[in-house]
């Protein structure tokens, strides 16, 4: 046979197999779409790892025998099994109560009139230290109104680096900072750098729905390790080992975390590194809540491992509205954050990031912020701690993560209690399947703290 001959035959069984392999793939959604309902009824969650394991083994075998790498069979299983997932997702019961619904109620309500007290958003109140908006208006005044690097201005990057190697005991350079619009825009630029369709990311639940939600549109999978307060919010790290495969390229950390406050043991943090070495993989680290640590604060940036970490100047600084993070990672991964940024926005507004370099300059306002928190966390355990409610003390952030004793689910009281009382709270199951909690943010004046409270012990007891 000639060559030309032989590259049409070759092609047509190509395309025989694309045919097939679509053909498949539409049978499979519509398996997928029956074992939704199925879930559904049985009150099953939508993931089940053990039996992906066994089918990630057979995908392996499969192509060792065919001498391909089992990564490529891997990360097309992730794909398929993400496309399973959505379409179980679309089919199955979503959360009624979310953040948006919340917001969108609270809006109504106070258009009418009520007054709401606000227990629901992870905003501090106390706004950002005087210097940094009187340095902002110089800086518009001055002109510096322009594009700037996409890395950010230099003057910024080494503030960053020069700060954060002497608070955390460390040697970070210029290069290995980025300045980003905020710690949300962090994550996504980290993430879509490291990540590849098909690959996956551990994370652990309770957790900001953000990380869930940037890994999947990505195309990647999010395996979740569920913590639980029975144990103390602490990940099993056996299970961490047991969602690990070759497409497996990060683990998202948040130290304290949102929404349940717990600061990982050191212990645990320690074989979290171990792991991540063993199998080549990136820890991320979300350090919104570093500074709001009341027993002991630590970084990652300590630590000598394969590591991106994520900062933000909303949460310390009170700045959430001038929309400023950095992300410190080594200057490879920092050199393709900025062609991302570039692409994407351009630069970080310049009177934004001279704000930054000020707020950098007033760490002492910072720590008068942690300590007011710190008052009012104590304010409101003791405040809850008579209510039929459980929770773990937070060993940081600026939430209670509770859990209720009644059979009402975390929906149904956040939305009563908003109707009925005016308080706004979020339901546990907007950071995972945690139905029967509730988080509680006190990032509020302590009058308003106590009348929320008076107003959930109305409705509790
Ligand atoms: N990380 C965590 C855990 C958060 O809760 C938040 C905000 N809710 C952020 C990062 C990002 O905050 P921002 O985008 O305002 O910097």
């Amino acid at each position: 046979m000639n060559p030309e001959e032989r590259l049409r035959e070759i092609r047509e069984q190509i395309a025989d197999k694309t045919r097939i392999i679509v053909e498949e793939f539409c049978q499979r959604l519509i398996l997928a779409k029956e074992v939704a309902a199925l879930k559904t009824q049985l009150n099953l969650p939508i993931e089940d790892y053990q039996i992906e394991k066994k089918l990630t083994q057979q995908i392996r075998n499969i192509c060792v025998k065919n001498n391909i790498d089992p990564k490529l069979g891997l990360k097309l299983l992730n794909i398929l099994i993400s496309a399973s997932i959505s379409i179980q997702k679309a089919a199955t019961n979503k959360p009624l109560i979310t953040p948006t619904t919340i917001f969108e109620e609270t809006r109504r309500l106070e258009e009418q009139g009520a007054k709401i007290i606000h227990l629901e958003v992870g905003e501090p109140d106390f706004g950002p230290p005087q210097r940094v908006i009187d340095a902002t208006i110089k800086a518009l005044k001055e002109g510096r109104t322009h594009y700037t690097s996409k890395y950010g201005i230099p003057e910024l990057r080494r503030a960053l680096a020069n700060r954060l190697s002497e608070r955390w005991h460390t040697s970070i350079a210029p290069y290995e900072t980025i300045v980003t619009p905020g710690g949300r825009a962090a994550l996504t630029l980290a993430l879509s750098t490291i990540l590849n369709q098909g690959d996956s990311a551990i994370i652990f639940e309770p957790a900001w729905p953000a990380y869930k939600n940037c890994v999947e549109s990505l195309g990647c999978r999010a395996r979740v390790v569920n913590t639980t307060m029975e144990n103390d919010w602490q990940p099993e790290v056996s299970q961490i080992e047991d969602l690990i495969d070759e497409t497996t390229k990060v683990i998202l950390v948040n130290s304290p975390c949102n929404p349940t406050g717990k600061v990982l043991s050191r212990k645990v943090l320690k074989s979290i590194i171990n792991i991540a070495a063993k199998h080549n993989i990136t820890i991320v680290s979300d350090e919104a809540y570093t500074e709001f640590s009341y027993r002991n604060r630590y970084s990652l940036l300590q630590e000598d491992c394969r590591k991106i970490v994520l900062g933000t100047f909303s949460k310390a600084w009170g700045m959430t509205g001038f929309r400023l993070g950095y992300i410190i990672a080594p200057k490879e991964i920092c050199d393709a954050i900025s062609e991302i940024a570039g692409e994407f926005y351009t630069s970080v507004p310049e009177p934004i990031q001279v704000a930054g370099l000020t707020a950098l300059e007033c760490f002492n306002e910072v720590d008068k912020y942690v300590a007011l928190m710190k008052r009012r966390l104590e304010t409101v355990l003791t405040l809850l701690k008579p209510l039929p409610i459980t929770f773990k003390e937070p060993d940081g952030a600026f939430y209670i993560f509770f859990k209720l004793k009644d059979p009402i689910s975390g929906e149904e009281f956040v939305e009563q209690l908003l109707k009925k009382h005016h308080v706004a709270l979020t339901p546990g199951s907007s950071f995972g399947r945690y139905q029967s909690f509730v988080r509680f943010s006190f990032c509020r004046p302590e009058e308003e703290l106590r009348e929320g409270v008076a107003r959930m012990r109305e409705f509790l007891l």
